[in-house]
């Protein structure tokens, strides 16, 4: 079995698949190690196992709460299946990934985010959430109820037990429009970072370093926006694009959200890819890095004087917005900042040398990695970067004293205190 971008095939092929939150306490119980598996789109061994996966697809329901503006889904629940099923009752997340394809469980521990300067990552419209823990046990923690450490449990990196059930926050549907700008001079990229990211909602800016030029620039816009885009034919020096484009230069646009201005729901407009539709390249390879926003416009142009040696082997690069939240493992906590992402080509050997001077260019931003792309910032440097990571020790040691959730990844990056 490997992950889905197939540049890793997993430890193990044994897998207990449960149709239920009773399957999943008695398989908790049955074994010493399992790991419980999302959608397999990390790029890194979080998720691996040499000794039993669990996967919770069929705890798939989806309940709303209308006065308390909320929806409760069980832990196998997708982003694509959840967000038309808002959208039909009237209501809407207040934000989503690049791809609709990925799981909510899965998403929340690794402090998956979109776009938006004002908008935290995905993990922050979590209000609730149950798991089961390594003794059998069912936790419910709420953000209402169990404060702090309800800011250490929600990203979790799967350490912490199974989540079987997330209740998140709802606002009601909104619609959007998405526009896309080509050609995006370097100098007006760096001279208007703070107005370009406020223009939108969301806003991603498509480079591949190689011209002094941001290839595109995706504004996605609320219709309801106090002051919504207007689109002019031309911005910051970018030419608004007449036909749908694909981030990566070359692809087919049909795998892509509409574009053009054409108004739709929040779900058909956040991602830039379509449910049912390949995201991104498919075989690929990925890293992203956050820095504080405050350092964007330094650590941007610390990578671009790399842009020779990343050229050969990257498909796209990608600049994101994220505002700041409280939790304890979140890249983005305790600050707003800007994460700056790699897709690259399939080549394994020249990304793991490239990623580290890219680390190197970006340590003096004290940048985070995403905990599922790949990285090789070192454990020790891990702990500088968190300071809350001797308290996450020491919450995954009270739900899980005997390490049933560990794995080598969890081992090296959290648990070598
Ligand atoms: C094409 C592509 C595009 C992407 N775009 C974005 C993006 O826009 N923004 C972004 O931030 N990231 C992005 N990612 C990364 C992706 O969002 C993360 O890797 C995310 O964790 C994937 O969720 P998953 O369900 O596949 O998790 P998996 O990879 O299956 O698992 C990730 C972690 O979550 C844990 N986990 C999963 N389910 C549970 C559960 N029920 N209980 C406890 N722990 C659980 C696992 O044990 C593991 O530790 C992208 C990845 C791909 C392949």
């Amino acid at each position: 079995m490997n992950n889905w971008a197939g540049n890793l095939a997993y430890g193990t092929h044994d897998t207990t698949e449960a149709a239920g939150r009773g399957a999943v306490r008695a398989c908790v119980q049955a074994h010493e190690r399992v790991k419980v598996l999302g959608t397999r789109h990390s790029f890194n061994t979080i998720a691996d196992s040499t000794d039993r996966f669990l996967t919770v697809a069929g705890l798939n329901d989806i309940s709303i709460d209308p006065e308390a503006k909320t929806v409760t889904v069980g832990a196998g629940v997708t982003y694509g299946q959840l967000a038309p099923v808002l959208h039909r009752q009237g209501w809407a997340l207040h934000n989503l990934a690049s791809l609709p394809h990925i799981s909510v469980a899965g998403s929340i521990s690794t402090a998956t985010h979109g776009s938006g300067e004002t908008n935290g990552n995905l993990a922050t419209a979590v209000s609730a959430l149950q798991f089961v823990s390594a003794n059998g046990d069912v936790e419910r923690l709420s953000r209402a109820r169990d404060g702090e450490i309800f800011d250490g449990v929600v990203v979790g990196l799967g350490a912490l037990g199974v989540i079987t059930r997330l209740t998140l926050d709802v606002e009601p549907a909104y619609l959007m429009r998405q526009y896309v700008y080509e050609d995006m001079p370097l100098a007006d990229m760096t001279d208007h970072f703070d107005a370009i990211q406020a223009s939108g909602y969301s806003v991603s800016l498509f480079w591949d370093w190689q011209a002094s030029r941001v290839n595109t620039v995706w504004i996605k816009t609320r219709e309801d926006a106090r002051k919504p885009f207007d689109a002019p034919a031309r911005f910051h020096g970018a030419t608004l694009a007449a036909t749908n484009l694909h981030p990566l230069p070359d692809l087919s646009a049909e795998h892509c959200t509409e574009q053009l201005g054409a108004v739709g729901p929040w779900h058909e407009r956040l991602p830039h890819f379509r449910m049912g539709f390949m995201p991104s390249a498919g075989r690929e390879l990925q890293a992203e890095y956050f820095v504080p926003r405050r350092n964007a416009v330094d650590a941007i142009l610390a990578i671009e004087t790399l842009k020779d040696q990343i050229g050969p082997y990257l498909f796209i690069t990608e600049i994101r917005a994220i505002a700041a939240d409280d939790f304890w493992l979140s890249p983005a906590g305790g600050d707003d900042c800007i994460a700056i992402h790699f897709t690259w080509k399939p080549d394994m050997d020249a990304v793991s040398r490239l990623l580290p001077r890219i680390e190197r260019a970006l340590a003096p931003y004290r940048a985070r990695p995403h905990w599922g792309k790949l990285f090789t910032v070192p454990p020790a440097t891990l702990r500088s970067l968190y300071p809350k990571l001797p308290a996450f020790v020491a919450l995954a040691k009270r739900y899980d004293p005997t390490g049933k959730f560990r794995n080598a990844f969890l081992n090296e990056h959290i648990f070598t205190m």
